[in-house]
């Protein structure tokens, strides 16, 4: 035998080796072998049948929750991660330093989801509901985040920080937790990860004017004050020139972040995600997120090809964390990681973060997930 899997007859879209056409995909060893017209299936240990069906990279989703049974938000990865097509995911500051060693050991070192982790700026990461992780600025350490990053290089991708005033910030702390998180991520030669919904300033401007290249701005399409914006439904200045630095604007559509209007404008003015996430929480996960397969369908009906819509939770995530040629593609070589969808038509009600809905006319369902060169398993 040749090989441990066979993904057979479906077709293939892999944006990052410019591929979309019906091709064979083998695994071995827990890695991409071979990509071809007509793979043997005698060669094959196991062989799943794929007609009619899109074969993908495994997704990357770069904001999630999933300190399950420590922060109030966390959800369980493997039921809502791998399970539904996301093989690698980037828990978005649930822990912070003083909470860290718990969130690698319990959930990082023993999920079937492939993780990393953004530090949250506040050393106790995102704990309860009812107090604010930057309520008091003393819950923001520098010297903590850098000495945890130190330890957790090979896991930790960089330094989130939430902004919201009263809920997560409070007033005298004000917009000091971003330049702390600068310090923090700077001193370690890491980006930073910014939640921006109404933060302690003007507006999205002053924020945008720390970040830098590969900098990633989450809840890019939010519905909140300081969005991406003008008043006037044009997309602000500051939004454009930091794409251009390079900036990473990421969907994270979350219980209160995707706004159908915003994004809707903001694409007609060319105005794009590059990577687009769920942030995947308690509160979301059953509905209106549900998972990374859903959310992409919504850009399915905003517009975006297939390919552009799959590239965006593959090839530029797995560029945005700097694992390209091992993970968001199937070429030769890469880690085994795999989903089939069956594309769905039909009319599908597709609800944003503030109860408004669209009715699609296409779903992305994952079926098969191969997770490692192995067909994942759920429990
Ligand atoms: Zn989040």
């Amino acid at each position: 035998m040749t090989y441990d899997l066979l993904l057979k007859g479906g077709t293939l879209i892999d944006a990052a080796a410019g591929l979309h056409a019906a091709k064979d995909v083998a695994f071995t060893g827990g890695r991409v072998s071979a990509v071809g017209d007509d793979l043997s299936r005698t060669q094959a240990r196991t062989v799943i049948d794929c007609a009619g069906r899109i074969v993908s990279p495994g997704m990357i989703d770069l904001h999630v929750h999933v300190f399950w049974g420590v922060s109030h938000f966390g959800i369980e990865p493997d039921p809502h991660c791998v399970a539904r097509g996301v093989t690698t995911a980037v828990d978005a500051g649930s822990a912070g330093a003083d909470t860290f060693p718990g969130f690698r050991k319990y959930v990082i070192d023993v999920s079937a989801t492939r993780l990393f982790a953004q530090l949250n700026i506040s050393s106790q990461g995102m704990l309860t509901r009812e107090i604010g992780e930057l309520d008091n600025l003393k819950h923001a350490s520098v010297s903590k985040a850098i000495a945890t990053v130190e330890q957790h290089r090979d896991v930790i991708l960089g330094v989130k920080v939430r902004l919201t005033r009263h809920t997560i910030v409070g007033e005298a702390a004000g917009i000091r937790p971003l330049h702390l998180a600068r310090e923090a991520a700077d001193a370690v030669g890491l980006p930073i990860m910014v939640h921006p919904q109404d933060a302690w300033c003007e507006s999205l401007d002053d924020i945008l004017a720390v970040m830098r290249g590969r900098d990633i701005l989450t809840h890019c399409y939010h519905g909140m004050p300081h969005g991406i914006l003008n008043p006037d439904g044009t997309v602000r200045r500051s939004v454009h020139d930091a794409m251009e630095r390079g900036v990473i604007f990421d969907v994270g559509h979350g219980a209160g972040s995707f706004k159908w209007d915003v994004a809707e404008a903001a694409l007609k003015q060319g105005v794009q995600p590059q990577t687009i996430s769920s942030d995947l929480h308690v509160y979301n996960v059953h509905g209106p997120v549900y998972d990374l397969a859903t959310t992409v369908s919504k850009f399915l009906h905003l517009g975006f090809s297939l390919e552009d819509a799959l590239r965006k939770v593959t090839a530029t995530p797995a560029e945005v964390i700097r694992m390209s040629g091992d993970i968001g593609t199937l070429r030769v070589g890469a880690w085994g990681d795999a989903v089939v969808f069956d594309l769905q038509e039909g009319r599908f009600e597709l609800m944003d973060s503030h109860g408004q809905t669209r009715v699609g006319r296409q779903r992305l369902v994952p079926a098969t997930i191969v997770r490692s060169g192995k067909v994942y398993q759920t429990r």
